[in-house]
This record gives C-alpha cells, structure tokens and sequence, in this order.
C-alpha cells in the first residue's frame, strides 16, 4: 500500500505547495473561518496548518489516513461542492513524509492525533487540543530521496506556497489566512464579507492596493456563464503571467486557454511581454465544465470553449473602451 500511495503521491504531491494546496482544501471542506500555515525550510522540513472546523472524530483519523477514504463522495461527480473528493491527500502525504493530524470535533471535551511515517500508521492517542484540526508535516519526500532532489531553492519553495495560500484566499473572503515561515514571504488576511465589497477588500490585500483602486470592473453573461471580476487598465501591467487569478465555480484554476483569452483582450493595448493582472471568477453549470482533469495541474476542461473565451474577450474589451482606454 505504502508503494501505491507513493505513487499517487507522485501524481498529487510534486512539491511543498502542493501539499498545502491539499491542506487548506481541506479546512476549507470542514467549513473552518480561520485557517493558519506555518512553514520552515520552504515547506520541505515543515509545513504547519491549523483550521478552526468541524474536526473528526478518534475513531474517523485512521481512516482520514487510508487510501480512497473520503467523506465528501457525491453520487454526481460534476456535482462537487466540496475541494477535495478523492481521499488521496492525506495518504499520500503520509507514505513520503512524516504527517501527524490531530482534532478534536467542535463540542467535544478532548482531542486525538494519529502519524502516518512514510506510509507506517500509528496507533490514535489522545491528546489536548483547541477543537477543529492541526496537521503538521515534517520531512516532506524524506521517503523518496529522488523526489527531493528535484526541488527549487527553498526560496521559489516558499515563494510558490505563498502564491497558493493567495489563489484560495481570493476565493474565499470570509476566511481569515495566515501564512508564517519567513519575513518575506508572511501574509495575514483578516476575515472580510463574502460580497462584492469583501471581494474588492480581499483582492486589496492579495493583489494589493494599486491593483484594487484601478482596476476595470468585469461584469457580464452569456447563455448560462457568468463572469465577474477586475482586470487591470492597460498601464498596470506585469512582466509574467503570475498575477492573472481565474477561478470557475468558486475552484481555483490555472488555464492556458484562460491566459490565451487575457492576452487576445488587451492585444491591441498591450506589447506581448507586458501582461495584465486579473481576478476573474466564471460561474456556470458543473456539467458543462470539468475541472478534475488532474488532481494537482487544476486546469479545466469546458464544453464549449469558445463561448467562455469570447465571454472574456469581450467583457474585458467592452470595458477597456468604456474606460476610454
Ligand atoms: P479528500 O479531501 O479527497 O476527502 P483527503 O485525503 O484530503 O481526501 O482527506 C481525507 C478525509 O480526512 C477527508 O474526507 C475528511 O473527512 C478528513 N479530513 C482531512 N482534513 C481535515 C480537516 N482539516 N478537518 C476535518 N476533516 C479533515
Ligand atoms: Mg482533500
């Protein structure tokens, strides 16, 4: 089994961010409002996430452990509310690293922790702990040295966590987020509304204050899609991609298609190194989309490709000229 799972963890887990990607779904899935990641050594010694949710129960932390044990199975598989679906994080996690997970479920009067150690399982001890769930994973691929060789700097580690930590706070508001590790890199979004002026507040403290007082609004809909969102006038430009946020149905994703419809909207306002700085969120049908193509790249797949492109170029566009730009 421990093989298995490395091997899914090869798929799921190709570096440090992924694993606190697949973390903090997981507080988000239990519904936490604050959620608190720590890391050291660019996530590769320790990553560190404390959530505030619904905890599990004793009895429930072996099994959040084993393969192919989720709680979050839905009968219609384009119906998915939830983050995670598959029940492969956390075991995954475990046969490369050292994972321990201790909760105690919101009410109850004591707390349980389990270790997973390159896959080895260990028995559930009680322990004291503040209700909702802590996971703390050490030695990230201690098990698969080959794996940790083809990490970047602990730098562009760190670097690409916060970037995650960024990418689900933007969808989520009304959840507070820290990110602690190193000066650099540290983040602290208190909580805002989950409406549009909460939105406008979050993207001020991801994407910063310039960003937020200058964007163009992006509002528009076309046979089912909804798009909303800022996008950034033609002089507030990047020299990459980084900063263009997508998001479909609330998920985060990263699209080549997305970025191609970005670029096709500003080409006649922008030089092809210059790049606009987005947040946009699509909204429409789960059936008519697929954002599961692969558990870790969260790219998405749409029925009808075209419609959304157009529904981009031509909201963004539209607004450019209106702003007389
Ligand atoms: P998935 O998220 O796909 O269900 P995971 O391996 O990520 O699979 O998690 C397995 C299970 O462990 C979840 O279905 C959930 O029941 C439980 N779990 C994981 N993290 C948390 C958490 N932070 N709070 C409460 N339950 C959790
Ligand atoms: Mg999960």
């Amino acid at each position: 089994d421990t093989v298995i799972n490395q091997i899914a963890a090869g798929e799921v887990i190709e570096r440090p961010a992924s694993v606190v990607k697949e973390l903090v779904e997981n507080a988000l899935d239990a519904g936490a409002s604050r959620i608190e990641v720590a890391t050291a050594g660019g996530g590769l010694s320790l990553i560190r996430i404390i959530d505030n949710g619904s905890g599990i129960t004793p009895d429930e932390l072996p099994l959040a452990v084993s393969r192919h044990c989720t709680s979050k199975l839905s009968e219609d598989i384009h119906d998915i509310r939830s983050l995670g679906f598959r029940g492969e994080a956390l075991p995954s996690i475990g046969s490369v690293a050292r994972l321990s997970m201790r909760s105690r479920t919101q009410g109850a009067d004591s707390a349980a922790e389990i270790g997973v150690e390159g896959g080895r399982v260990s028995s559930v001890r009680p322990v004291a702990a503040n209700p909702g769930t802590t996971v703390e994973v050490r030695d990230l691929f201690f098990a698969t040295p080959a794996r940790l060789k083809f990490m970047k700097t602990e730098r562009a580690e760190t670097a690409a966590i916060t970037e995650v930590v960024k990418r689900m706070a933007l969808a989520f508001p009304e959840v507070r987020f820290s990110l602690s590790g190193t000066d650099r890199n540290s983040l602290e979004l208190p909580s805002v509304s989950a409406d549009g002026d909460g939105l406008l507040r979050r993207i001020a403290q991801v994407m910063g204050k310039e960003f937020s007082e200058n964007a163009l609004a992006i509002e528009a809909e076309r046979e089912g899609v909804a798009l909303s969102g800022y996008a950034s006038i033609p002089s507030f430009t990047r020299g990459n991609a980084m900063q263009q946020y997508f998001y479909v149905n609330g998920r985060p994703v990263r699209d080549k298609q997305l970025a191609g419809a970005i670029r096709g909207a500003y080409m006649d306002v922008l030089p092809r190194d210059r790049h606009a700085v987005v947040a946009l969120f699509l909204s429409l049908d789960p059936a008519l989309v697929d954002v599961n193509v692969h558990p870790a790249k969260a790219d998405v797949r749409f029925r009808d490709p075209g419609l959304v492109r157009g529904l981009i170029v031509g909201a963004i566009r539209h607004a450019l000229e209106t702003s007389g730009m």
